[in-house]
């Protein structure tokens, strides 16, 4: 896709995403937007961060480590499902797991983090719609999920991760977001206060927002010309 696009699409979501978060009552720059670049290759990621994109996230390691390769300086998140088998090449080059949603993968996760001796930043992916076809941890597992996650010292949990079900409208989109806030403030502790919230894609970024998101996904509104919502 062509540059000016790219920015013209990039100029349009940085304003809506600004003016969800003032309507909220939030500071914008709680708001990180995370380009996903999952159907795009390194031309335009090289144009997104010349516009001033910072975060970047991919979802299927294979695709991805060609890009993470050629750009290691890149704040690369991993939002897909990952295989624990694939675990330590994403801790090499990702700043942030957004898709911790079982304890072996956990266990991989420590592994290679002690192995490359790193913390890693992970946030827990809950399935809040309950759709069999979506990853996540089932919202009552969350409690004793993080418990055990306090065995793991190289992983941080920083947060919580969701998606909101496939929805004609982004406002039928709000009930899922406001459960996951419900859950954040339910099981945020001192010491493990999951701060971030990762959920909001191109169909709801700005409800997501409303709704208290502190990173949204969007890969579509930036990328796809035939995309038609705002
Ligand atoms: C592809 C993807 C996104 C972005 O989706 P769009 O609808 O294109 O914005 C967000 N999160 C995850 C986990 C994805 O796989």
């Amino acid at each position: 896709m062509v540059q000016n696009l790219i920015a013209e699409n990039y100029k349009r979501v940085r304003s809506n995403l600004e003016s969800a978060a003032l309507s909220a009552g939030r500071a914008p720059e709680d708001v990180k937007l995370v380009a996903v670049t999952k159907t795009v290759g390194l031309a335009e990621i090289r144009g997104c961060i010349a516009l001033g994109m910072i975060d970047f996230g991919e979802n299927r390691l294979q695709d991805a480590l060609p890009k993470f390769r050629e750009l290691p300086d890149v704040n690369w998140h991993f939002i897909g499902h990952l295989q624990s088998n694939k675990a330590g090449n994403v801790i090499r080059h990702c700043s942030l797991i957004h898709s911790l949603d079982r304890l072996s993968l956990a266990r991989a996760i420590q592994q290679g983090g002690e192995r490359q001796d790193r913390q890693i930043g992970c946030l827990v992916q809950v399935n809040i719609s309950g759709e069999q076809s979506k990853y996540g941890l089932a919202p009552e597992g969350l409690p004793a999920f993080l418990e055990e996650l306090r065995s793991f010292p190289r992983i941080r949990v920083s947060g919580l991760m969701a998606m909101a079900p496939l929805v004609d409208h982004p406002e039928q989109a709000r009930p899922y977001f406001r459960r996951v806030r419900e859950l954040q403030q339910k099981y945020a502790t001192s010491e493990v206060p999951l701060t971030e919230l990762s959920m909001g894609m191109s169909g709801d970024y700005l409800v997501a927002v409303e709704e208290g998101a502190t990173m949204v996904r969007v890969g579509s509104v930036l990328f796809d010309p035939k995309f038609a919502g705002r």
